[in-house]
């Protein structure tokens, strides 16, 4: 096979017509990106169109035209975009200034272990020599101080410019929860604008100084507290943990819909629990059935960060304030965590730098 061509990849591209605006892609300026290398072609299409099956056509078309017209043998990659489509909500000069991405850690429903993947996340990540903070936004059940044994509250101080908060620092994370604002014997009932309220003081009074990662603990679930909370919070974008029961994936399929309709592209998808680790014997045993948050990642076109077993060490380690990534680093799940933050670091500069090509899907289906 001869070499291919870029000048005729392109001419071929103006044969494909967009069908909502009529226009062929290279006139639409809808390729943004062609690289060539041996018999494989990656394209980066970005399309006007939100619409599943509309982009689904045209990738197919692009395939079997340039397939039909160089070769049977080439390899073609397509990543697609959606023009215009912005990240989260637009971040005020002023507000986190400091912070390079802010990461929402957010699960279907409760009890799926966020929280612990959330604390272990920015401990490791810490560990790991990143600059961390945490939010604990989980208004329903703020438990991030308790995971990480932390008694004292953060300073705050009033002064001609306002209100300034300095959050608690802990095991290289710096910490702000919204358990430090309620006393522990009143149950939290709160309505999505006081709890984003509370957020917005989270993001503007304390003083965070230089991050490269602020965590959100958000509330489980996909309601409308939820939701505020997502539009309230300039994201770069999401994680979503889940179990590997139908149950849970069906809500972790919800959760991606929720970032989606709001724009924050979801980095990947963590499985809690994915299988029990003997104490004794160090057996593994898969209990819920392998793969199933593996499978939905690939179905929801995001990325596999990774598992973590069921081990009793997990939640001594909550429950003791001591998370497992400091008190058994050895341990399996502790070294999943490690391999976890190197993913999720990569996959945010990948995505930061343009080349991971997050895709924002918008069908509702
Ligand atoms: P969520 O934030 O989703 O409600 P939590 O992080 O509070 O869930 O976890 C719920 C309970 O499950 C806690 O007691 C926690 O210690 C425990 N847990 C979470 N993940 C694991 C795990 N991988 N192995 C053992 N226990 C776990």
């Amino acid at each position: 096979m001869s070499e291919i061509n870029k000048m005729d990849v392109i001419s071929y591209l103006n044969e494909i017509i967009e069908p909502s605006s009529k226009k062929d892609l290279i006139s639409l300026g809808a390729v943004k990106d062609i690289i060539i290398s041996g018999d494989k072609i990656n394209l980066l299409i970005e399309l006007p169109t939100t619409a599943q099956h509309i982009k689904d056509k045209i990738k197919n078309d692009v395939i079997n035209l340039l397939k039909n017209k160089i070769s049977n043998d080439i390899e073609v990659k397509i990543d697609m975009a959606v023009k215009g489509a912005s990240q989260g909500p637009p971040k005020q000069s002023g507000i986190l200034d400091g912070v390079k991405s802010t990461i929402a850690v957010a699960s279907g429903k409760g009890g799926v272990g966020k929280s612990t993947v959330a604390v272990n996340l920015a401990v490791e990540l810490a560990n790991q020599g990143f600059k961390v903070g945490l939010i604990d936004a989980d208004i329903y059940g703020p438990s991030i101080p308790l995971m990480l044994g932390v008694n004292q509250k953060p300073k705050i101080i009033q002064d001609e410019s306002g209100t300034k908060i300095t959050p608690v620092e802990h095991l290289g994370v710096k910490l702000m929860s919204i358990g430090f604002l309620i006393d522990d014997e009143n149950p939290v009932i709160w309505r999505g604008p006081m709890a984003s309220g509370a957020i917005k003081q989270f993001l503007t009074d304390v003083v965070w100084g230089e991050l490269d990662y602020l965590l959100f603990d958000m509330p489980p679930g996909t309601g409308d507290v939820q939701l505020t909370l997502v539009q309230t919070i300039p994201l770069t974008g999401s994680i979503i943990v889940t179990t590997p029961q139908d149950v849970s994936l069906i809500d972790a399929r919800k959760g991606l819909k929720m970032f989606n309709r709001v724009n924050v592209p979801v980095f990947g998808i963590v499985e809690n629990m994915s299988y029990f680790v003997a104490p004794d014997t160090g057996n593994t045993y898969d209990i819920f059935g392998t793969g199933g948050g593996e499978k939905l990642a690939d179905e929801l076109e995001t990325s596999y960060l990774g598992g973590i077993p069921i081990e009793p060490k997990v939640r001594e380690g909550g429950d003791t304030g001591n998370p497992i990534v400091k008190a058994h680093p050895e341990s399996e799940s502790a070294k999943m965590f490690s391999q976890i933050a190197k993913n999720l670091a990569e996959r945010i500069s990948s995505v930061e730098s343009g080349s991971g090509n997050v895709e924002i899907i918008m069908s509702d289906n």
